[in-house]
């Protein structure tokens, strides 16, 4: 009859590009059949879950299995699709902790756009964005997401700010200057889509301080007495900002 597939964590969820609708037969990319024929001995009249950003939460059965794929039948839609909190994280990625990490945290906590920037300070110069992708496509799935976050190309934090929207907040984690907690920053403030900005091991060099500090819609926060590295104080602000103006 077909078993439910499990992991130590839960049903298998897969995301997928593909639409979801009742009935529609899909394949699954390379990858996935691999883990699903290969380490999950999936048979013919399995099930599992699916999602695609768009269309909510499938339930789906193992139509055909062949020695190397497997076609997906949807089934039935178990949840809409959940409009997610509109939170970004605008980061300068650092040397000893792969974008990896930060990456599959962020997505857990719910972050919507991962956009890497490149400040004054910022040592490292290339980030891998096609294995950030593949890595919040994981965290999204194990996390019972039903979407996956945007993962933008690396920008220069100049270019960043001269296309930034305006009606954007920015919630500037400073740890050099005047700034409120980051808690009593975020209940007085206005609801509405946000960035949350981190710099680099050096911290932002007083340039890009002011020009942050000098944009209309910027609030500097402080993350507490201790210096944060900089993937902790993006977790951290990311974790109060859920708390206080996202979904938790
Ligand atoms: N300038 C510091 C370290 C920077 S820490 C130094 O060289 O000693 C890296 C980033 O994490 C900072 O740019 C800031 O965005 C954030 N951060 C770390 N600790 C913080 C704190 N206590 N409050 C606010 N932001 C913090």
């Amino acid at each position: 009859m077909g078993e439910e597939l499990t992991e130590p964590g839960g049903g298998v969820r897969l995301y997928v590009e593909a639409a979801l609708a009742a009935g529609a037969h899909l394949t699954p990319d390379n990858g996935q059949a691999h883990y699903l024929l290969h380490v999950m001995r999936a048979k013919a009249g399995d099930r599992l879950n699916l999602f695609n950003g768009r269309d909510g939460e499938w339930r789906a059965r193992i139509a055909e299995v062949s020695k190397r794929s497997c076609v997906l039948e949807c089934e039935a839609q178990i949840s809409e699709q959940r409009e997610a909190p509109d939170i970004w994280l605008v980061f300068a990625p650092i040397k000893k902790t792969p974008a990896d990490y930060l990456t599959q945290k962020a997505t857990e906590l719910g972050v919507g756009v991962l956009q890497p920037v490149f400040t004054r300070r910022t040592i490292v110069n290339r980030v891998n964005i096609e294995r950030m992708r593949i890595n919040a496509i994981e965290a999204a799935e194990q996390s019972g997401r039903v979407s996956v976050p945007e993962t933008r190309e690396a920008v220069k934090f100049e270019k960043l700010l001269t296309q930034w929207p305006a009606e954007r907040r920015i919630l500037f984690c400073d740890e050099a200057g005047e700034a409120q907690p980051v808690a009593d920053a975020l209940r007085g403030a206005p609801e509405g889509a946000w960035a949350i900005f981190t710099g680099p091991e050096g911290g932002f060099d007083p340039s890009e301080r002011g020009a942050l500090r000098a944009l209309p819609n910027v609030t500097p926060v402080s993350l507490g007495k201790r210096i944060l590295r900089a993937d902790t104080a993006a977790l951290a602000a990311l974790a109060v900002w859920q708390a206080i103006r996202g979904d938790w």
